[in-house]
């Protein structure tokens, strides 16, 4: 009851009581007055009569008095509500049209005109399908008024039409309202845009398919895309092609040169390899410096070839950043449908296979899907098997390959080389089965039982008085960082009793540049012990000349790749130039690997380059049969 209520009952009540003392009083005075005439009897029967038909009529007045009480609270809640309902039809956020039973419009509020950008003026009287985007068929409209028919209600998504022509979407409500006749008398439509909420969808589809840095499809996209090329292909037997490209050495311009210098990086190599294929092709990064290529209607290995060749080539121009430029290049592995796979996931595999062969081959290049691709991913099973077994049955040699000092031609030193002596096989190389080794974990095995022979040995020869500097292990990236190599080496060289002096410490640059600041703690510590330490492969890692100066190392190895081509190849030269240069300035020795022609040796040692070792000092070799007092002339 509400307050107004209240005070109408309290007034009634008043009347009631002032009826009843009113009454009494009048009942007094009456009875005093007919005493005179009337007998007792006639008194109380006409009194009786009196008393009941003015308390009935003043009970009258009061029930009148509240019924209109409450008709006139009713009335003012009622204009209340319709107060309240023209302010939430004017202030909401949805738009609300209405229209009659005939269906034209008779109400808008000023959400509709902001959604729809039409004044009132404009839409009174006219019908809802002013708004027709045309994107829906009649079958939609048709399900729409039976809905309304049927249930009194449909609710929906629906684009329309704004008054500038824009489509959009929204969601709409209409319901049905019928007169006390329950014939229809208006349509409600409440309704709101959803055009944001559904551009953040496209959004986050967008973003669920593509890769964010370089906006290419992403795996998963890419991978259906392959599903319906190869339904398709399979159709109309036609073939496919997928190429798979992988950036070579991505992974050191990362760490050396900084995450946000590899972002770029792999913007740009998108950018270029986007303008290379017509719409047909399907272009993805599939993660990391991987991106795959899908070519519809390409059946010969020669299309796919020359596609290949297309990515490698557009790498050849450096990529330009503000200060400086880089070279970059790929390795590509290419499967074919339906001649190498049958399916997505192994035309997938099989490209992988394929980029396998070509990053073994000395990447820069591109390959095609063969079996024996196959049959080589069976074998590194079967390796990463067998090796178990190699340790323990002691199948691992130690070879050594003669270092010399360039200006004496004298052997100073040995760097020790693991080869597996397979029962069947022969001698395997450690290239085929090191890698191996690294993944399967093996190779913390494999290197402290080299570095304890190693070690072992050079005792062996200083006892027999042969004046050898030191002898050089190889230490894999993999372990480079552990703690545990820095016991190891600790505990070699207590039972060996070799003087950590002559024990050199072999780490590939990029192993050093995965991550500077653990290499520098472990370098430190292990030149505690007393050990040396070189950088092998130096040149092909993208060091850090800042880092690379922060480093306890006493020697450079040249990469062999930069030797092969002195003294004739510019490039060769220069790099070979700089880096002799480089590692003076910073007082360290320079090494060179893999000469295997006196030009070279004659080349290095006028650039004052240290040390030389290569198949023309000596190829490795078992510990009896090297050859000490070899020592060829260079000039
Ligand atoms: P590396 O440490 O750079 O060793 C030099 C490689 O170049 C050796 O190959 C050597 O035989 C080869 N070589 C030396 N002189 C010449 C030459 O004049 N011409 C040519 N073409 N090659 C030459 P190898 O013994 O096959 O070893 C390959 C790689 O395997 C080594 O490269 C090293 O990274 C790794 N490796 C070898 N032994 C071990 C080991 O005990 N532990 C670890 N972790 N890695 C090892
Ligand atoms: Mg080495
Ligand atoms: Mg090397």
């Amino acid at each position: 009851m509400t307050a107004h209520q209240r005070g109408a009952l309290r007034t009634a009540l008043l009347y009631l009581l002032f009826s009843v003392i009113w009454l009494q009083l009048v009942g007094y005075l009456l009875s005093s007055f007919f005493d005179k005439f009337v007998d007792k009897q006639h008194w109380l029967l006409i009194n009786g009569y009196a008393w009941v038909l003015v308390s009935a009529g003043l009970i009258f007045l009061a029930r009148v008095r509240i019924a209109r009480c409450f008709a006139k609270t009713g009335q003012s809640a009622d204009r209340e509500r319709l107060r309240q309902a023209a302010a939430v039809f004017d202030c909401t956020r949805e738009g609300v049209l209405v229209t009659d039973r005939n269906g034209l419009i008779v109400h808008v509020n000023r959400a509709f005109m902001a959604i729809t950008g039409y004044e009132e003026d404009e839409v009174l009287g006219q019908r809802p399908n002013l708004f027709k985007s045309g994107r829906h068929g009649a079958d939609f409209y048709r399900a729409m008024f039976t809905a309304l028919a049927e249930v009194g209600e449909w609710s929906g998504e629906i684009w329309n039409r704004r008054k500038s022509g824009e489509i959009y979407p929204q969601w709409q409500t209409i319901r049905v309202i019928r007169d006390d006749d329950a014939k229809v008398s208006h349509y409600v439509a409440v309704f709101s845009d959803i055009s944001a909420i559904k551009d953040s969808e496209h959004e986050l589809a967008h973003l669920a398919h593509h890769d964010p840095l370089t906006g290419l499809p992403n795996r998963l996209l890419f991978s259906d895309r392959t599903e319906q090329a190869l339904a398709s292909a399979q159709l109309h037997k036609r073939g496919c092609a997928l190429l798979l490209v992988d950036l070579d050495h991505f992974k050191n311009i990362n760490d050396s040169l900084g995450h946000n210098v590899g972002d770029e990086l792999l913007k740009r190599v998108a950018e270029r390899f986007r303008g290379l294929f017509a719409p047909g092709v399907t272009l993805a990064r599939l993660g990391g410096d991987e991106f795959a290529v899908l070519v519809e209607n390409c059946s010969q290995p020669g299309q796919a070839a020359v596609l290949a060749r297309r990515i490698l080539d557009a790498l050849k121009e450096p990529l330009r950043f503000d200060d400086h430029a880089l070279f970059i290049n790929a390795s590509v592995g290419i499967s074919l449908f339906p001649g190498d796979a049958r399916s997505a996931g192994q035309l997938l595999r099989n490209a992988d296979s394929a980029l396998f062969k070509a990053k073994s081959a000395g990447r820069d290049g591109y390959a095609l899907y063969t079996e024996e691709l196959t049959a080589h991913a069976q074998q590194r099973v079967e390796i990463a098997f067998e090796l178990r077994r190699a340790l323990e049955q002691q199948e691992l040699r130690v070879y050594y390959q003669p270092v010399h000092d360039l200006a004496s031609s004298r052997l100073v030193g040995v760097e020790a080389l693991v080869r597996w002596q397979h029962p069947s096989r022969g001698l395997v190389s450690p290239a085929e089965f090191i890698p191996i080794a690294e993944r399967t974990g093996l190779i913390a095995r494999i290197d402290a039982w080299v570095m304890d022979q190693a070690c072992r040995q050079m005792c062996r020869w200083q006892q027999a008085g042969v004046a050898l500097e030191f002898v050089a292990v190889n230490v894999s990236s993999r372990l480079f960082a552990h703690r545990e190599l820095y016991d190891e080496v600790a505990r070699v060289l207590h039972d060996t009793g070799l003087d950590p002096a002559c024990l050199e410490l072999e780490v590939t640059e990029s192993a050093v540049m995965e991550d500077p600041e653990v290499a520098l703690e472990q370098m430190y510590r292990l030149r505690e012990l007393g050990v040396r330490l070189a950088i092998d492969d130096f040149g092909t890692g993208y060091s850090s000349l800042l880092r690379l100066k922060r480093l306890p190392v006493q020697k450079l190895k040249i990469d062999q790749g930069f030797v092969a081509g002195l003294p004739w190849d510019e490039d060769d030269v220069a790099i070979v130039r700089v880096i002799v240069a480089l590692a003076r300035s910073m007082g360290m020795q320079v090494h060179a690997e893999g000469i295997e022609q006196r030009e070279q040796a004659a080349f290095l040692l006028e650039q004052a380059c240290e040390l030389g070792q290569g198949y023309w000092f000596g190829r490795p070799v078992p510990a009896p049969q090297l050859d000490w007092a070899h020592a060829p002339a260079i000039t």
